[in-house]
């Protein structure tokens, strides 16, 4: 085992990089809140079967990106792959299901055992939503908008592409897989190995395929739309009216399918062409079979999640924290005043930064380093005169300043 370094496929996030998250899920909190979705955090880990059976036995995440473990207790878990079914599953234990509609935002860390690249992780972390006992339309409308408008407060929206497709109800979907499977069987020959085995377990999942031989057969495949009854025809026309009246742009993507097999009716996803391969940055669509599936009763389900390391890289730098106070104590009464100054100080908001040892030469180069915005120079002979001597970076001027007076000067510089 190579010491020392994260595992593979894992990242640490240095203060830079931690705040384009914060800023990233901030955005989205505030966002989420306009609408009544409410902050929930369910577990990292569940129960294997929490995740196994829902999310579908011959899906690549059950199949192969699962980080499963038996634990000392012989318990069979999961460490979470997605959040959808873990939302479900809790409102499910909290007996929530009579207090619908439900809105949910959440974010936090995921894990799939994928092969790592640019924009994809093994430990990432997604931001998402669940709207749940919403069988209308409206409840797709708002879903997509709340990821828009998302879009919009990062800056990005004009980067990213909304794609919408339908996969119509169990019905519609049953019809379209038998057409699908004529399809395919009479190109068996052309398909990936990996497509042959979905083929037979589940065909919609071939659109899907990223293999360059899927694709050039996926192309020419038999359209969702043919195969669509009137309910279902009628749902996704609801759809995108409401999304045209709210003036949110979209693209028909036919071939879009959702990676997960809960899905039914709309599906969508928000993708960009600046990430190279990894494009898709919000993915999401209607589960109405899910809650039953789990255990519960019949309830409609929509929801999106999204990669916050992709949308990260997307938006511009945040603005930066407040440059610090360098608080510089010479000499021994002053070190022992310093600690208790630096909190009066904060106590009036104020960033402070407390040089702990080493010369005054040495504490003035890390007041540069960390580009403090002015020093305080703390000395025994000032301090017994109950003042220190300011420096403001940016002006260049010193002055001595009365300790009382200390935090008014400091707040007037401003950041
Ligand atoms: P992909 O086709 O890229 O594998 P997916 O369909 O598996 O995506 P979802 O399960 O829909 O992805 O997850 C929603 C979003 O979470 C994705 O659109 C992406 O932004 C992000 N995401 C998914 N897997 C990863 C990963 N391994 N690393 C980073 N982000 C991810
Ligand atoms: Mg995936």
């Amino acid at each position: 085992m190579p010491a020392l370094q994260p595992a593979r496929g894992t990242q640490d996030l240095l203060p830079e990089a931690a705040r384009r998250h914060r800023r990233v899920i901030e955005t989205a909190r505030d966002m989420a809140a306009l609408y009544g979705f409410a902050e929930i955090a369910t577990p990292i880990f569940e129960f294997t079967e929490v995740f196994a059976r829902p999310i579908g036995e011959h899906t690549d995440i059950v199949s192969k990106e699962m980080y499963n473990f038996t634990d000392r207790g012989g318990e069979e878990v999961t460490l979470r792959p997605e959040n959808t079914a873990g939302v479900v599953r809790a409102v499910l234990s909290n007996g929530l299901t009579q207090s619908t509609p439900l809105k949910f935002f959440y974010s936090g860390p995921m894990f799939r055992y994928e092969r790592p690249q640019k924009g994809r992780f093994r430990q990432f972390h997604q931001i998402g939503v669940e709207l749940l006992g919403v069988p209308q339309p409206q409840a797709d409308i708002e879903v997509i908008a709340l990821g828009q408008r998302i879009l919009v407060a990062l800056g990005i929206a004009d980067r990213v592409t909304l794609e919408l497709n339908t996969l119509g109800d169990p019905a519609s979907r049953a019809a379209y897989r038998e057409a699908l499977v004529g399809y395919f069987s009479a190109r068996v020959s052309e398909l990936s190995e990996d497509s042959r085995r979905r083929l037979e377990r589940n065909p919609l999942r071939i659109l899907d395929s990223k293999d360059p031989g899927d694709q050039r057969l996926n192309s020419e495949a038999p359209d969702f739309a043919a195969y669509l009854n009137d309910a279902s025809r009628d749902f996704f026309a609801r759809v995108s009216d409401g999304l045209d009246r709210l003036g949110v742009a979209y693209r028909r993507n036919p071939r879009l399918v959702r990676g997960l097999d809960y899905y039914t009716h709309t599906a969508f996803e928000f993708v960009t062409t600046d990430l190279g391969a990894q494009g898709t940055v919000i993915g999401g669509g209607r589960y109405d079979g899910l809650v039953e599936l789990m255990g519960g009763p019949a309830m409609a389900g929509v929801g999106w999640a999204a990669g916050i390391e992709r949308l990260a890289l997307l938006i511009a730098e945040p603005p930066a924290p407040a440059r610090p106070i360098a608080l510089v104590p010479i000499g021994e009464a002053a070190e022992a005043r310093a600690l208790a100054l630096a909190e009066q100080l904060r106590d009036q908001g104020l960033v402070v930064d407390l040089g702990y040892s080493g010369n005054i030469a040495r504490r003035m180069r890390r007041a540069d380093r960390i580009g403090a915005r002015a020093a305080v120079l703390l000395g025994d002979d000032e301090l017994a005169r109950g003042a220190a001597t300011l420096r403001d970076f940016d002006s260049g001027d010193q002055s001595e300043v009365a300790l009382d007076a200390l935090a008014a000067r400091l707040t007037a510089l401003g950041r």
